[in-house]
């Protein structure tokens, strides 16, 4: 028996388990006032049109009540607005955050293994350690400067991926299209050829797909193994939280039964309901922020010692001569933007950042050449 009068932090310490001891919180900086060209956000708030409207469904909205724990309504516009194949459907999540525990909590047999590729979503492998799961990460691919081998950087490395597929027989395998945080989309040939070499479910992470040239929604009915996963969050509602599942019903009725009822708000599903109705008006901001990306592309290219990098995604990856020093600078000239240096080997001195509007980006890029000139001057 031990005389040490029991404090609530060595209780934790003794009852928690060692992997989440381990963790270390997934950090959320503080960006209040700064430009914040860090999370992926749409920066365009709701459409003007639509703002009244909203306001008035938003303050009579029956919050007293718990939410409809079946939005059929919203779940219908959804199948519409990405053009379900028929006989499929889609499962609601709290954000695809939640979708992706959701599926690993599914799956997570004795010994089951999730694999994904790397550098990619950094919660894959969170999760996997969340609940328990055994995780395997395979390199994707990195020439130095342009493609030497008809491959771009980060591609998928076929060979080794259906290896590992082949050894580890993975239960669960996240690719995210395009990925993240590199922002190319791998090539659909080699995705297609892992989802038909996986004994396990597939799960094609189209987070980024309105700023992305190619989906794996139209493949769905071709493969058993194969769910889509999407998120509202980067089209204009991160702050609603609202991603899904789309596959077979035969997957989605199973996984039904883990969701909680009430993962999706009332306020989240009036609100989003109504924003797909003018899908076209957030497609239109993307469209924007694509032909945006293009341009912040080429003035990126045009900064001396800066290697840029190709995206389909609405951030752009870049590797600089040293991350650390870059990043403080920008910060210090009120822009905020994400420092990959230190999360994989591969992100040696990269950095990212989210294509905002016009004057944000002009901002960032203004930040960006006095950060370097002010560096090379010592
Ligand atoms: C942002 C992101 C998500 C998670 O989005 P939610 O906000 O949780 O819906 C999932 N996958 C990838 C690749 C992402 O970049």
């Amino acid at each position: 028996m031990s005389s040490i009068p029991a404090t609530a932090s060595t209780l934790a310490g003794a009852l928690l388990r060692q992997e989440v001891l381990d963790l270390h919180a997934y950090h959320v900086p503080d960006s209040v006032g700064y430009i914040k060209l860090d999370a992926m956000e749409n920066p365009y708030l709701i459409p003007p049109e639509l703002r009244d409207e909203i306001a008035a469904m938003v303050a009579n909205a029956a919050i007293n009540r718990y939410p409809d724990p079946n939005p059929a309504a919203l779940k219908e516009k959804i199948c519409s607005v990405i053009d379900l194949p028929q006989g499929m459907t889609v499962l609601l999540g709290n954000g695809s955050d939640e979708l992706i525990q959701l599926l690993a909590l599914a799956l997570n047999k004795p010994g089951a293994t999730l694999l994904s590729v790397e550098p990619s979503f950094v919660m894959y492998r969170m999760i996997a350690v969340f609940t328990g799961m055994r995780y395997v990460g395979v390199p994707l691919l990195l020439h130095a400067g342009k493609a030497n081998y008809g491959e771009a950087d980060f591609s998928l490395d076929l060979p080794a991926t259906l290896a590992a597929i082949k050894r580890e027989q993975p239960a669960l395998v996240f690719l995210a299209y395009p990925n993240n945080p590199t922002g190319n989309l791998f090539s659909a040939q080699d995705v297609k050829q892992i989802i038909a070499a996986s004994p396990g479910l597939v799960v094609v992470d189209e987070a980024y797909y309105a700023f992305a040239s190619d989906s794996f929604i139209p493949h769905l009915a071709h493969f058993p193994n194969l769910l889509v996963m999407r998120t509202f969050s980067k089209l204009g509602m991160a702050g609603l939280r609202l991603g899904f599942l789309a596959g077979s019903t035969a997957w989605l009725g199973q996984l039904e039964k883990l969701r909680l009822p009430y993962n999706v708000g009332v306020l989240t599903q009036l609100v989003a309901e109504k924003l797909l109705e003018h899908h076209e008006v957030l497609l239109q901001q993307a469209e924007q922020i694509k032909s945006d990306r293009a341009k912040l592309h080429i003035q990126l290219s045009e900064v001396t010692g800066m290697q840029v990098y190709t995206s389909e995604a609405n951030f752009l990856l870049f590797r600089v001569a040293n991350a650390a020093d870059v990043f403080s600078g920008l910060k210090r000239r009120g822009v905020l933007i994400k420092n990959l240096d230190g999360g994989h080997p591969m992100l040696k001195n990269c950095l990212r950042v989210t294509v905002g509007t016009r004057e944000e980006n002009e901002k960032f890029i203004t930040a960006l050449k006095e950060t370097i000139i002010q560096n090379a001057q010592g």
